[in-house]
């Protein structure tokens, strides 16, 4: 265990992302508590060797198989003693080792589900960024988590302020701890005040360039369409058993309240702190302890005024689609959470305008069929009819 001398073993999965990157830079700072044993990215090759230089995992995953192979090239050229795996199921096989305590699941989108579930099935304690995971699928990871003694921890800033703000005795208990309500802060991305009819022509650049955080380009798009929120919505829904009437969006500009908890008695309470992820980060990696994630203190001063606003269900009408998905329960969040994921891509790719991606998630709603959430298979099934269903609204633009 950390701290008595023995490290604690890593799976980063998605360790070349935004929130990889960030978790490999708190645990740079900590070398006597934490060793790095499997790192695992999308096609970024090059990335990934130059991560297993500097951490010499015992694995490394890439989900591509030609850029695994060309990984394996480099890896036998420089004589490292990386075993390079490929394709998904050598992701589950990381996320599961006996080696590792700890999985950070920080795959964007979809794509980190399985992974995740097998982190869980094998009792792991996982700190997850991979909010869509959860969207899709809560009920069986949430099961997955309990059955097999694992422990989900929140790395998303919100539901990290969230659960440290929460009754001692953790989130199983909030009607018991006294809890009424949960204020869920959202910076309202880079289009908060840009008129509403300009939005239709806003390009991928500006809107991936957030004004408080340097983050992956899907979840850059989900934070100006304010969908980031309406999935950290269902995202706190599951982990801490709330009902969605329960948890209030408020934009908070600043971004340095990260979330806030409303007691019965009139207390609220909040975790403030620099926009930076290492914080969480560095909070779920030695929870219940408390570890240096590098990022300085906040200067309440040079702050000076914290702001707070409803949001414009107009402006931002993902937020909407988020709270009916949820509401309707089932497969719906899966179907709302596909059918994004193409629509940013499409975007991305300038084959789609802003606002298309509302119009795309609620033609895929409207069209979708829903089941109960019973298998994974469910989930998966909803995921393609959801991704088909878009895709073929885009085709026909
Ligand atoms: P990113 O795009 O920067 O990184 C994504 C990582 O996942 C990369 O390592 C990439 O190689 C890997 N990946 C992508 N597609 C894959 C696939 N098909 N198979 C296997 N690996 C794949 O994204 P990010 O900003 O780091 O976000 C990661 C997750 O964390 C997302 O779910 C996001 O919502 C969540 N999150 C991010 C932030 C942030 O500040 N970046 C904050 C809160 C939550
Ligand atoms: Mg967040």
């Amino acid at each position: 265990m950390a701290g008595s001398g023995q490290l604690s073993g890593i799976t980063v999965l998605g360790s070349t992302g935004s929130i990889g990157v960030s978790t490999l830079d708190v645990i740079s700072r900590h070398p006597d508590r934490y060793q790095v044993v499997a790192l695992t990215a999308n096609s970024d090759d090059a990335g990934l060797l130059e991560q297993c230089r500097q951490w010499r995992p015992h694995y490394a995953v890439m989900a591509d198989d030609q850029a695994a192979e060309r990984l394996l090239q480099n890896v036998k050229k420089e004589g490292l003693e990386t075993t390079v795996m490929s394709g998904a199921d050598a992701l589950e096989q990381v996320a599961a080792l006996d080696a590792v305590e700890t999985v950070v699941a920080a795959i964007v989108g979809a794509a980190g589900l399985k992974p995740t579930l097998a982190a869980a099935r094998a009792g792991k304690r996982i700190l997850l960024a991979n909010k869509e995971a959860l969207v899709m699928s809560g009920r069986i990871l949430m099961d997955e988590v309990e059955q097999n003694n694992a422990v989900l921890l929140p790395v998303d800033s919100e539901h990290n302020a969230i659960f440290q703000c929460l009754p001692v005795n953790g989130a199983q208990n909030l009607a018991q701890g006294g809890v009424e309500k949960i204020l869920l802060t959202a910076s309202g991305g880079p289009f908060r005040t840009t008129p509403v009819e300009m939005l239709e022509n806003v390009t991928p650049e500006q809107a991936v360039t957030h004004p408080n955080w340097d983050m992956g380009r899907k979840i850059s798009v989900d934070s100006a369409t304010m969908m980031n929120k309406g999935l950290e919505v269902i995202e706190a829904c599951w982990l801490f058993d709330i009902e969605p009437q329960r948890i209030q969006v408020v934009i908070h500009p600043q971004s340095v309240i990260h979330s806030m908890v409303s007691y019965i008695d009139g207390s609220v309470l909040a975790q403030l702190g620099n926009p930076d992820m290492r914080t969480p980060i560095a909070h779920t990696l030695a929870w219940p302890e408390r570890i240096d994630s590098g990022v300085q203190a906040l200067d309440i001063f040079e702050i000076g005024h914290l702001d707070f606003e409803a949001p414009d269900h107009e402006r931002f009408p993902c937020l909407e689609l988020a709270y009916q998905a949820i509401e309707q329960g089932g497969t719906a969040p899966a179907v709302l959470n596909a059918a994004n994921e193409v629509a940013v891509n499409s975007f991305l790719g300038h084959k789609l305008p802003f606002q298309g991606i509302a119009r795309v998630i609620r033609y895929s709603l409207e069209q979708a069929s829903f089941t109960d959430v019973e298998t994974l298979e469910q989930v998966l099934s909803a995921d393609r009819q959801a991704r088909e269903l878009a895709t073929e609204y885009i085709a026909r633009l």
